[in-house]
């Protein structure tokens, strides 16, 4: 498996990342996407991937952060260039494999909707520049970023949209563009619409992709705990159910997923199918 959404930069997990990468890899986790949301979490995504094979980056400007590209008026910033040619230059290093998490949040509205929408297109316009993928946080905003993203255009790498929560329209806006769904603990809580809604808009595990967001939205029976990388296997599990596959298929099926999307795999993970071409 592969924890395609993890913040390990996070100080939740300063004291003790390497037990955590260490418990994720006794459990099956070969490999991690640790996704920047601002210009000091997208520095540290890059350096944590120079520093471990096992670990890829994203960069980008969550929609929470939106202000720091453009006013309330959705006007772009006398700063946004400087900001972007930094996100360039982030991502032109070692793997870095998508721009993201980039996004619309109108449950928290943290920046102003008009700022959001601009931050959003520009960062769009970064990925087709830089022809990568897309990681989509989108959070109560389906309707409005799904029609923005189509109004701009996909970049061709496609997306993910992470953690999921949308209905059967979003689900089918996404299968009909070869984006993928990111499925994390959420998908284990009793209250989720997820396993009537999956199968009724007919995904497949062809179509997903797995993700902790740890720290935050760990499983049952973890509620109320720090999320970690070790137990995505839980989640893995109850996908698997709601899919109708088995867990062993759907954890290596994902994995075949991740590298269509991002074009590679954890750098463990290429040496363990080198070897196994041998
Ligand atoms: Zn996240």
């Amino acid at each position: 498996m592969i924890d395609s959404h993890v913040h390990l930069n996070r100080d939740e997990f300063t004291a003790d990342r390497d037990a955590v990468i260490g418990r994720a890899v006794a459990a099956g986790v070969e490999g991690f996407l640790n996704v920047g949301y601002d210009p000091e979490s997208s520095r540290a995504s890059v350096e944590l991937a120079g520093g471990d094979s096992r670990i890829l980056a994203s960069v980008g400007i969550h929609p929470h952060d939106a202000s720091l590209l453009a006013d309330s008026d959705g006007r772009l910033l006398p700063g946004a260039p400087a900001l972007l040619d930094e996100l360039r230059e982030l991502a032109s290093r070692p793997g870095v494999v998508a721009v993201g998490e980039i996004g619309l949040d109108f449950y928290r509205d943290l920046s102003p909707r008009p700022a959001q929408s601009t931050a959003l297109t520009v960062q769009l316009e970064l990925a087709r520049d830089l022809d990568l993928p897309v990681i989509f946080h989108i959070r109560d905003a389906y309707p409005e970023t799904l029609a923005l993203v189509d109004a701009v255009g996909l970049p061709p790498r496609r997306a993910v949209l992470h953690s999921f929560a949308g209905d059967l329209t979003a689900a089918r806006w996404a299968l009909d563009r070869g984006c993928l769904l990111g499925i994390g603990g959420p998908v284990t809580y009793k209250s989720s619409h997820l396993p009537d809604l999956l199968p009724a808009a007919g995904v497949t595990a062809g179509d997903v992709l797995l993700e902790t967001d740890a720290p935050w939205l760990p499983p049952v029976p973890f509620r109320g705990k720090r999320n970690e990388s070790a137990y995505l296997t839980n989640t893995c599990d109850r996908l698997a159910q709601v899919l109708g596959v088995p867990s062993s298929d759907l954890a290596s099926r994902t994995t075949a997923n991740f590298g269509g999307l991002f074009g590679t795999l954890p750098g463990a993970l290429d040496e363990v199918d080198a070897t196994t071409l041998e």
